[in-house]
């Protein structure tokens, strides 16, 4: 099994190594023609905003065709990219997974922590890092897990999104139940591989350094 981490900015390489662990095969994605050679797919934390900036609109176009399809793992800015609604501000969505978001949602004054949330009904560590809150669940979403009353992993077909960091924590459960994903994923589609339009370039639009 082949997992890509979506690799243009943020904390993708925490994700590598978690994956690796977990016998996974992983390649860091940065180009677009790369989507076609994975199984699934991990979007990382890190700003949300700058990752719909450096994907461009191609790039958007081809990652939304890929998560509609393609079990996709997304945490913190990834899940923020996986939603149908994005607030706080308003931004696009790759419409993956029917909630609404709202980022930096716990504010300034606690915007990093470490707390003992619900996986299913055992404790587990998160994460917390600028995160968002999901504020609205669609038809079809299911929780997997909690933190106080918010759900905080959740999960729709193979799209999965938790707004804390599984990466930062030495618990490997989440991940393994993408894996386990991945692998159903796989099973239904039949090929194992995306379909989606081969083209060349980078997925990321590159950056002009600016002249003074
Ligand atoms: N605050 C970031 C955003 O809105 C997400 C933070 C994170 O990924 N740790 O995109």
């Amino acid at each position: 099994m082949t997992l890509g981490v979506l690799a243009l900015q943020g904390d993708f390489d925490a994700h590598r190594r978690r994956l690796e662990e977990l016998g996974a095969k992983v390649v860091l994605v940065k180009k677009p023609e790369q989507l076609d050679q994975i199984d699934g797919l991990v979007i990382p934390g890190g700003e949300s905003s700058t990752f719909l900036k450096l994907l461009g609109k191609e790039g958007f176009a081809k990652l939304k065709d890929f998560a509609r399809t393609r079990p996709t793992f997304g945490t913190c800015a990834g899940a923020i990219l996986l939603a149908a609604q994005v607030e706080n501000p308003h931004q696009p969505g790759l419409g993956a997974l029917d909630i609404t978001v709202r980022r930096n949602a716990y504010g300034r004054q606690i915007d990093s922590s470490i707390r003992e949330g619900r996986f299913r009904n055992d404790p587990i560590e998160m994460v917390f890092i600028r995160a968002p809150k999901i504020e609205r669940l669609g038809d079809g979403v299911e929780v997997i897990a909690t933190e106080g009353s918010d759900p905080v992993l959740v999960r729709q077909g193979s799209t999965m999104a938790a707004t804390f960091h599984p990466e930062l924590s030495d618990d490997r459960r989440v991940h393994q139940l993408f894996l386990e994903l991945v692998g159903e994923g796989n099973r239904e589609a039949g090929t194992g591989r995306g379909v989606g339009p081969q083209t060349g370039g980078e997925l990321g639009r590159k950056r002009r350094s600016r002249r003074p």
